[in-house]
């Protein structure tokens, strides 16, 4: 059946940015099939979206949505405090606290556009099973896209690590669960709903030989890589006298760089850091809110645009970054480029494509992130009617400036995930209640 989403101001992401101010999209068995303006095509079905902003749906780059549970704890801390203070508490995840913090997590993104969610889960305590599983289930009865990792942390306090020794698990284990996870769960091709990606966690928390061993797992089974890097100048400090080397050095000397990787923050990267991220396309997952809350810095992400840095959005954990609202991190990367480098430093357009055109890059999805013929039809419809639109000629950039907004409408693979401002397949309520429940005993 095909359907004509019909007076909508169409903001394709395509190579040279086209716009149709009133303009239409056609879509059928869950692809765009022809976007434009003036006559319209024939149709099935016509929706009239009254002059609402279309834009692709929005794509997540760094998530853990386990942190639902953990919110606004350690406010004052800065990262090594913060994850010592919550290290023990993360220790009482099982599935069942997993699923309630996953469908919330998950709602929140729906709810602010967000179509397509990777989700960096690297806490497993011995013993505890089926938390992947819990989250890949909550985007499936949502409706939303999963890229989930099988993260990994296997350095342990004793061992010289961050993490307490009873959440560290040893190579051999970590790569027979992802491997389990990649044969169960994995999907590859365009239109993919789930897939896993292969993340441990950071370098003060991951031992070299599971770096090494990894990313040849991930390779050998064409997956995609990712952790944490740069993140702090403590991070910083902490490589060059473990590791005799700064973070990207580090990456560098374990063949970490390459179009197959992307890394969470990169807040302190230098000019050479910079150009080897370029030179070997490495993506960066941009997480402002979240560097802010924790003090880490601003990331020069002007610098690393120019340099031709492939650069997505992440609103990060709620442990430190409480809102899961991808809007409003499009908002928060225009204003902390602009609080570094001026007025000019990003546009409103280009910090859109960050978290849509950019998200799909880090991610290697070229079947999502701009509305185009033959893409997935995954796209976010923006009401311009409410009160904090009136007044903007270029709903585009008032979009963008007066973020956050719930979204109207969200549709993907073709189909409604969110409907006038509401989930089409859960129930937001009941949602929050049975986290409640979840939350409640991490709090005890
Ligand atoms: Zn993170």
């Amino acid at each position: 059946m095909k359907r004509l989403f019909a007076d909508g101001w169409i903001v394709t992401c395509d190579d040279a940015g086209t716009e149709h101010e009133s303009g239409w999209l056609l879509v059928e068995d869950g692809a765009v099939v022809a976007v434009g303006a003036g006559a319209e095509p024939e149709t099935d079905e016509r929706v009239d979206l009254a002059g609402a902003v279309v834009t692709p749906g929005l794509v997540n780059t760094h998530h853990h949505l386990y942190q639902t549970l953990t919110r606004a704890r350690a406010q004052s801390a800065d990262l090594f405090s913060w994850l010592r203070e919550l290290y023990p508490v993360w220790a009482g995840i099982d599935d069942e606290s997993e699923y309630a913090a996953a469908r919330t997590g998950l709602a929140e993104l729906a709810l602010s556009g967000c179509s397509t969610v990777f989700d960096h889960h690297y806490v497993f305590p011995r013993g505890r099973t089926g938390l992947v599983e819990a989250e890949v289930q909550a985007a499936r009865e949502l409706g939303v896209r999963i890229v989930a990792s099988r993260g990994s942390m296997d350095l342990g306090e004793s061992t010289g690590g961050l993490p307490p020794d009873e959440l560290v698990e040893d190579v051999d284990t970590i790569l027979a669960d992802t491997e389990r996870l990649v044969a169960e769960l994995h999907e590859s091709g365009p239109g993919a709903r789930v897939q896993i990606a292969v993340a441990p966690c950071s370098p003060f928390s991951v031992s070299k030989r599971l770096m090494t061993e990894s990313a040849t797992f991930a390779r050998q089974h064409g997956l995609t890589l990712h952790t944490h890097l740069a993140e702090t100048v403590e991070e910083e400090a902490y490589c060059l006298e473990l590791y005799g080397a700064t973070p990207v050095e580090y990456l560098t000397d374990l063949d970490w760089l390459g179009p197959d990787v992307w890394c969470a923050h990169c807040v302190h990267l230098s000019v050479d850091d910079t150009g080897d991220f370029a030179a070997s396309q490495t993506g960066v997952a941009h997480c402002p809110t979240s560097n802010l809350r924790l003090g880490a810095g601003v990331a020069p992400v002007r610098d690393y645009l120019g340099a031709g840095v492939r650069v997505g959005l992440g609103v990060d954990g709620s442990a430190s970054n409480e809102r899961s609202d991808l809007l409003f991190e499009v908002k928060q990367a225009l204003l902390v480029a602009r609080g570094r480098g001026g007025p000019r430093a990003l546009t409103a357009r280009e910090a859109l494509r960050l978290g849509t055109r950019g998200g799909a890059s880090v991610l290697r999805r070229d079947d999502i992130g701009s509305l185009e013929p033959g893409k997935r039809a995954d796209f976010a419809v923006w009401r311009t009617d409410v009160l904090e639109l009136g007044g903007a000629e270029d709903h585009v950039a008032g979009l963008v400036l007066s973020a956050p907004h719930r979204v109207d409408r969200l549709v993907v693979e073709g189909e409604d995930v969110v409907r006038g401002g509401a989930l089409v397949k859960a129930n937001e309520t009941e949602i929050a209640a049975a986290h409640r429940v979840q939350a409640r005993r991490f709090a005890a």
